[in-house]
């Protein structure tokens, strides 16, 4: 297996787990209320969100680390570098090493578009990279697209008590699921107060 940065792609690195991670820490910070309710006392004023940084980074680290042993394990060779296909049957690897092989499975994953007037810095403009890798809440924050990542990012900030505004130029958030689900997600993110900026519906 030939890979240029740590096994796992996006999904494992800077994807779907450390993104889940924040939200079980959200949903914790959410949960704080409640315990109040019950009587305990937190005391918010220690609160550091460079430690629930730090938490997801750990999450996915992990995963990474039994990614590499799995494969050491089940004798598969973990090649470093950039892969290219040379010709038939064989793959250059940083113009360093050929591999000749018979089989190519090309697994290289995709890019995060780029969208006209919002070009990422990941200062001002941030990827989902960029957001996963903020190490201090911004005051307020809009997110363009509300799909499952960015609706994900919607509750994640709103639970850590920052403003949020989700832009969708579809008629609804999520607009590819169940849509009993996501009127019951839009009211739940609404009643947690995110605002979401929709295009108008057409009238029935
Ligand atoms: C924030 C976020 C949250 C997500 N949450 C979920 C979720 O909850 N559930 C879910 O199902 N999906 C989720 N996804 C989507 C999921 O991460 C992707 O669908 C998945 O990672 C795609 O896997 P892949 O193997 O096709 O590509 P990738 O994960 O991109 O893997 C491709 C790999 O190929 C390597 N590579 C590329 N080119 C070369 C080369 N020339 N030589 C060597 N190596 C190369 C890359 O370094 C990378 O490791 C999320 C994505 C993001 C961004």
């Amino acid at each position: 297996m030939v890979e240029k940065d740590r096994p796992g792609g996006v999904c494992l690195n800077i994807g779907c787990i450390p993104s889940k991670a924040l939200i079980h820490e959200a949903s914790l910070f959410a949960g704080i209320p409640e315990l109040e309710a019950m009587g305990l006392a937190v005391d918010r004023s220690r609160f550091d969100y460079a430690a629930v940084f730090r938490k997801s980074r750990t999450a996915a680290d992990r995963l990474s680390r039994g990614v590499q042993g799995l494969l050491a394990k089940n004798k598969v060779e973990l090649i470093v570098g950039t892969g290219r296909v040379a010709g038939p049957g064989r793959v250059s690897v940083d113009a360093s090493r050929t591999l000749s092989t018979k089989n190519v499975l090309l697994a290289t994953g995709s890019r995060s578009k780029d969208i006209p007037g919002f070009a990422v810095d990941e200062t001002r403009v941030l990827s989902s990279t960029g957001l996963l890798m903020m190490q201090q809440l911004p005051k307020s924050i809009l997110i363009l697209g509300a799909g499952a990542i960015g609706v994900e990012f919607a509750y994640v900030m709103n639970a850590f008590g920052v403003e949020v505004h989700l832009v969708e130029m579809m008629p609804e958030i999520l607009p590819t699921e169940d849509a009993e689900v996501v009127a019951v997600l839009r009211r739940e993110l609404r009643r947690r107060g995110s605002r979401s900026r929709l295009p108008r519906r057409p009238d029935p």
